[in-house]
């Protein structure tokens, strides 16, 4: 195929056999997050460019090499949104949800796009479901947020794949003091450090942490550590969160060098991380940003939050064979008919029977075709039962039911007892 006609690297059709997956995460995900009182909110997948700059840091991998910024035709610089959080905070200060200090608990879902290098876990246009929490201060909110993902890995059956890493960043006075600390020891290691770092030692040291190069974490060994440097506030808060963690018996590890790639975190960070997909081992991930609402433009107005990758989500139930088997059936029953007369009344029968039985996955055969043929399509569709609908069960007013799957003989049902019989037999979702 001619190169304009492809799909953009890094940037994936989801096909009709991964869908079923895809939906039964995202339900998934959705009803828990229901019953924890989190309203969903939808923003726009194109914002300003001066958001992201402002809320995630110029000085960041997204914002310094990952964005995909275009003038529009007005000649204003736009960029197909990174993450979430910008927007959610941007949304939430444009229609005045915190106004008054008005608590907030909300989630997002959709594509996000970063100009990376694509690979198994990592790609240009990838999903997540986010949750953004506005004007709740103490550490109970950070714990429910971490206590929900729990029960989240609970419920799809990869509790044991994820461990849970934490840190506290502190207060923006703690963290200046840790800086400074920081910044001390690092310049003295100057010739040690990667290229980047040492330009991060420049204009945003705490970033130096989070490298990936060999010679610069040797050197991070005897850094000063965040821990010794945590104000009563900080402390007191990281405290809080670690006794609730207890309390729910959540294990987590504490991570002296997780500092998130967003410049805006405050306090509370987090990770959750799994070592079954390689190198893109983090399938969530989040933090408190209580200076970002201010730094946009808002009153100040506390705020954490977290994203979760759908993609990397889905590779792990794959690679633990966590997918429930019976979300790829997406037919209960497929009805076949013979000739004009049988499609005619098949249809009126089949609406009657929706009329009835509104969750039934009933799919009519169309196109028509031979007996062979259309009972083939019936086995293919993964339909639990065929009904089959000719000249004679007309006649009589009756069709055929026959089970698929090995379960009864083949019977005759009368059209008007159909939905009843089907009622039986088929557990509707
Ligand atoms: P990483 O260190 O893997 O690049 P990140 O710190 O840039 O992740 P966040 O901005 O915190 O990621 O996004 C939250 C989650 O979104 C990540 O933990 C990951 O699961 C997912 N994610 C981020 N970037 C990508 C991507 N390019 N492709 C697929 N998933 C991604
Ligand atoms: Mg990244």
């Amino acid at each position: 195929m001619s190169k304009s006609l492809q799909a953009i690297r890094g940037m994936n059709d989801i096909l009709p056999e991964q869908t079923p997956l895809w939906r039964y995460f995202e339900g998934t995900v959705a009803r828990l997050l229901d019953n924890y009182g989190y309203k969903q909110i939808r923003m726009p997948i194109v914002e300003f460019t001066e958001l992201f700059k402002r809320s995630i840091g110029e000085v960041t991998d997204i914002v310094e090499k990952e964005m995909y910024t275009f003038e529009d035709r007005n000649g204003d610089s736009l960029t197909l949104r990174p993450e979430g959080t910008a927007a959610c905070v941007r949304a939430v200060l444009e229609h005045g949800l915190t106004g008054a200090g008005q608590p907030q608990k909300l989630w997002y879902i959709g594509p996000m796009f970063r100009h990376e290098r694509p690979q198994k876990g990592r790609y240009r246009q990838f999903h997540q479901i986010g949750l953004e929490v506005f004007n709740i201060d103490g550490p109970d909110i950070d714990a429910e947020l971490i206590v929900l993902t729990w029960r989240l890995w609970g419920l799809l059956g990869i509790r044991d794949a994820v461990k849970l890493e934490l840190n506290s960043l502190g207060t923006s006075e703690s963290r200046g003091r840790y800086k400074v600390a920081l910044v001390e020891y690092l310049s003295a290691h100057l010739d040690k450090l990667d290229e980047d770092s040492q330009r991060r030692l420049k204009t945003n040291p705490l970033r130096v942490l989070d490298t990936k190069n060999a010679d610069t974490q040797a050197v991070l060994v005897n850094a000063p550590k965040m821990a010794d440097y945590l104000d009563d506030e900080s402390r007191i808060h990281f405290e809080g969160l670690k006794a609730r963690l207890d309390a729910a018996g959540i294990p987590f590890v504490i991570n002296t060098k997780l500092v998130r790639g967003l410049d805006y975190y405050s306090k509370t960070v987090f990770e959750w991380v799994t070592d079954k997909l390689g190198a893109q081992g983090t399938v969530c991930a989040g933090g408190r940003y209580d200076g970002l609402v201010e730094q946009m433009g808002g009153k100040p107005t506390t705020g954490v939050g977290f994203a979760m990758g759908i993609e990397r989500l889905i590779l792990l139930l794959e690679t633990l064979e966590q997918v429930p088997e019976e979300i790829s059936r997406q037919v209960d029953v497929y009805l076949c008919a013979f000739g004009e007369a049988a499609e005619l009344a098949a249809l009126a029968l089949s609406e009657k029977v929706r009329d009835e039985l509104p969750n039934l996955r009933l799919q009519v055969n169309a196109g028509a075709g031979s007996f062979k043929s259309q009972f083939k399509k019936a086995d293919k569709s993964g339909a639990l039962y065929a009904l089959i609908l000719g000249d004679d069960e007309l006649a009589q007013q009756v069709i055929g039911f026959k089970p698929l799957r090995g379960q009864g003989e083949q019977q005759n049902i009368a059209f008007d007892a159909l939905a009843a019989h089907l009622a039986t037999c088929v557990v509707q979702g």
